[in-house]
């Protein structure tokens, strides 16, 4: 025979009686075995209140009576399985005409009229006692209210709960989070910010890991101004202010912002496509909003990379300095003037640049070249080759060195990342530097 077990704690029970969950399995499991059970399937409902029955574990014992499974329920009271004298009827009558026993280990229901009356008595005062729970604990937190302590439970982020005191008092460590939270955000973007404060090595909740989440949830919560909200509004009381008001005011105008506008809309990122990471070799993108940054894609992996945030205007210029002035060393260096119209100048170019890249390779084979001296030379000989066909795709008609220095000064995004496509550019971005590599034309 089986037979089904059902517990229930809500929040206020068990500072009330403390029968804990598994006090009362066992106290019901052990009248399960003398009712002659083979075998005992415990339901449960932990911090739910006996007013309402929209339970999981009592509706899945109830789906398990239905499908005829159970012989028997057993519970410690008549209050676990109901505080509400209507329900604990209809769930003794929905039981009951299927067939299965219902079992009370601290209340005899007998199956007669007054066995009946008893039982609904039982239940009525089951349903006052929930009122009376309720109603006790309002008033408790009202007159906590007035008194200007802390009511809720929540635990915010930021503060610790001085017990003594039932204050908020400042978390220093959290606030120090809070506030670079703040700093951030007219900045980065949620994520971006869980990010960076997580690679500095700060900390969340409880010194578990901050969140995106979470870091949402401080930027729109106002308590930190000072004031926390208790009782769904009823009233707040004052906690130590970790911001002003202009701060946050700056962070929901930045959030709105964000909201509008998805990530890097309307931005050329001149980096995109020819950045890869020093620390992973992922590819770096650009990203973000009013304020822009390029990151790692190997950041949103696992292993995630370890590579910093960088801020795009900031790279970008250093990288378009960096880019320029070699190109601008390159093109310099070319047999100028190239002849017009024809390719004939051009051709002169090439041969001597193959000139170059032989005789280097010459003197590597005959040991008057160290490798490092080899590599250094042939990539200044890919360089001008590059600058040279440049000159020759872009600089039309004339096709002379001034015209790529002239393309040079583009100071369009769009047209420096042509530039940057067509000189075959790869810049390898790292947490210390940005190295500049511009591809020889037979990998393009
Ligand atoms: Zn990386």
């Amino acid at each position: 025979m089986r037979i089904a077990t059902y517990a229930r704690v809500s929040t206020d029970d068990q500072a009330q009686h403390g029968t804990s969950l598994e006090a009362q399995a066992r106290i019901c499991k052990e009248v399960a075995a003398k009712l002659g059970a083979t075998e005992v399937v415990a339901y449960e409902d932990a911090g739910l209140s006996g007013a309402v029955l929209e339970r999981p574990g009592l509706q899945a014992l109830l789906a398990a009576c239905a499908a005829g499974e159970i012989a028997a329920v057993v519970c410690l009271d008549p209050d676990r399985l109901a505080r509400n004298l209507a329900h604990q009827l209809i769930l003794t009558d929905r039981l009951e005409t299927r067939g299965v026993e219902l079992h009370f280990v601290q209340f005899e229901r007998a199956r007669t009229p007054d066995g009946r009356l008893l039982y609904a008595i039982r239940g009525a005062i089951a349903e006052f006692e929930a009122h009376k729970i309720r109603e006790r604990t309002v008033q408790g937190k009202r007159q906590r209210l007035r008194e200007g302590r802390v009511v809720t439970g929540t635990r915010i982020f930021g503060y610790s709960y001085d017990q003594a005191r039932h204050r908020f008092v400042l978390d220093p460590a959290e606030a120090a989070v809070v506030r670079a939270i703040f700093a951030l955000a007219p900045h980065l973007g949620t994520r971006a910010i869980a990010q960076t404060l997580t690679d500095a090595g700060l900390r969340g909740k409880n010194g578990g890991p901050l969140r995106q989440s979470a870091v949402h949830g401080v930027l729109r919560n106002p308590s930190y101004l000072g004031e926390m909200q208790q009782l769904r509004g009823l009233g707040c009381v004052a906690i130590p202010p970790i911001i002003d008001r202009e701060t946050f005011q700056c962070a929901q105008d930045a959030l709105a912002k964000r909201r509008r506008k998805p990530a890097g809309h309307g931005r050329v990122y001149l980096l995109t496509g020819v950045a890869h990471c020093a620390v992973c070799g992922g590819r770096i993108t650009g990203s973000g909003g009013s304020r822009s940054y390029y990151a790692c894609t190997g950041k949103r992996q696992t292993p995630r990379c370890s590579a910093p945030y960088y801020p795009a205007k900031e790279l970008e210029a250093l990288v378009w300095a960096k880019v320029s002035s070699e190109l601008q060393a390159a093109a310099r260096a070319m047999p100028a003037p190239i002849d017009v119209p024809g390719r004939p100048g051009e051709a002169r170019a090439q041969r001597k640049l193959a000139g170059q890249r032989r005789r280097l390779m010459q003197a590597a084979a005959a040991g008057r070249l160290r490798a490092e001296d080899l590599a250094d030379a042939l990539a200044a000989v890919d360089a001008r080759d590059r600058a040279l066909q440049l000159a020759a795709g872009q600089a039309s008609p004339g096709g002379q060195p001034q015209r790529v220095l002239h393309l040079l000064e583009a100071t369009e995004p769009a047209a420096r990342r042509r530039i940057l496509r067509a000189a075959g550019v790869r810049v390898v971005i790292g947490p210390q530097t940005a190295e500049i590599f511009l591809r020889p034309a037979s990998e393009q």
